[in-house]
């Protein structure tokens, strides 16, 4: 029991120190977070290679936007053809229907015709077994009762003439007749050719317009989905057109940031080297720094890196190959154009080209040493002028025998003309 008490008392302080941290924390982070020169710099890389990354996404997309609008034209194009010739056979089918119409009315017409010939047919064979009825009605036997029951030659002879002009005449109605039915059914034939022929030819073109129409379906169901991409690709496009536009601000943001955190730490650079000066003159009396070379500290360091390329000493030369060469001062690594400072006061005494050390300046201290600043992408003093430590003499570059920039740092020895491994010194920054 007594444990468990003693458990919860400890969770309960771990809370409460918990608690009282976070706020501390809070109320201290904005205090201690200021970001210098180079964080701010990072992250403005970050974003740069950001802003990179979405640019070639969007060229990504933007090539396929035009690869499907190049798609789409072409089905729009063979599309449109296909219309064209889903129009022909459209008009192919109309006359066909139309020649169809005419030869159903010819059909109709003849079948009309054949109507009316069988009403004849009717009609004259009526006539005719009338005539047979009255001849039979008044025989009652038939045509050879009736030439039997002849009772004179002359009598015989008019029955003759009688039943000789029925027969002619039966034998005409039937030839009449069977003509015009032969003729009736023959152009009846005749049409029903053609318009089976021409039902045959509107299938065919039926079916053609049933393929075409089949092809533009399909046509326009690719460009609806051609459309679809591209829609969806023009969103992700817009979206990303938007993170650009933020991270284009972001950049503009933080370099004006970038702008003024460089302000102030030149601001404070300048403060502390005003105030080094200032004990330097007080320790060594009223005058500047002659003197104090030999025993003191009286140089600072030429740049802000620290970084050493290549030290002072017997060396392979980078350039030439040329083994054991004496590498006569320090390469100290340096992003282009990063300011170049006079390690102490002095007279430039060299502001030019000067051979293998490119841009150089060269500035004597006046205690009997010389210092020598080579490769610069520009110079920013002149010859005869007067410097002040931490004065900015040029900015770095890889002018004359170098490989890459940075920023080669010399000391010289007035007395002996000779150079001294600047790393012999010590530096006040
Ligand atoms: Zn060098």
């Amino acid at each position: 029991m007594k444990k468990r008490k003693t458990f919860i008392t400890a969770v309960c302080i771990v809370l409460v120190v918990l608690m009282l941290l976070s706020i501390i924390v809070m109320a201290v982070a904005p205090l201690a977070y200021a970001s210098s020169s180079s964080e701010i710099q990072d992250e403005i890389d970050d974003l740069n290679s950001q802003k990179y990354a979405i640019q070639g996404r969007m060229n990504d997309i933007q090539a396929q936007i035009d690869s499907l609008d190049y798609q789409k034209a072409n089905t729009l194009e063979k599309k449109l053809i296909l219309d064209q010739k889903n129009e022909l056979a459209r008009q192919e089918i109309q006359v066909i229907d139309e020649q169809i119409a005419i030869i159903d009315n010819q059909i109709a017409t003849i079948q009309k015709d054949l109507a009316e010939a069988r009403q004849e047919e009717t009609l004259q064979r009526e006539r005719w077994l009338e005539r047979v009825r009255a001849m039979e009605e008044s025989s009652d036997i038939g045509y050879i009762q009736v030439l039997f029951e002849a009772t004179s030659y002359s009598d015989l002879l008019t029955r003759l003439d009688l039943v000789n002009e029925i027969l002619v005449y039966d034998e005409e109605l039937e030839q009449e007749y069977i003509a015009a039915r032969e003729r009736v059914e023959s152009l009846e034939a005749e049409a029903e050719a053609k318009f089976a022929e021409n039902e045959v030819r509107r299938q065919e073109q039926q079916e053609c317009r049933d393929r075409l129409q089949a092809d533009i379906d399909a046509a326009c169901m690719l460009m609806a989905t051609m459309d679809t991409n591209i829609a969806e690709n023009e969103e992700i496009m817009a979206q990303e057109a938007e993170t650009l536009a933020q991270t284009q601000a972001l950049i503009v943001k933080k370099n004006k940031e970038l702008q003024e955190a460089k302000a102030a730490e030149e601001a404070e650079r300048q403060r502390k080297l005003a105030e080094q000066q200032a004990a330097m003159q007080q320790a060594a009396g009223a005058g500047p720094v002659q003197g104090t070379a030999a025993t003191g500290t009286w140089m600072m360091w030429p740049t802000y890196t620290h970084v050493i390329n290549s030290y002072y000493g017997m060396r392979t030369d980078p350039v030439s190959g040329v083994i054991y060469r004496l590498h006569a001062g320090v390469d100290i690594n340096s992003a282009w154009g990063t300011q170049i400072w006079s390690a102490a006061a002095g007279t430039v005494i060299l502001a030019g080209w000067n051979g293998g050390y490119g841009n150089c300046v060269m500035v004597n201290h006046g205690n009997g040493y010389t210092t020598l600043y080579g490769h610069m992408s520009s110079i920013a003093v002149s010859n005869g002028q007067s410097v002040a430590m931490g004065q900015v003499l040029g900015y770095v570059g890889s002018t004359g025998n170098s490989t890459g920039p940075h920023l080669h740092f010399e000391v010289r020895s007035s007395s002996t003309g000779g150079t001294i491994n600047p790393l012999g010194f010590s530096y006040l920054t």
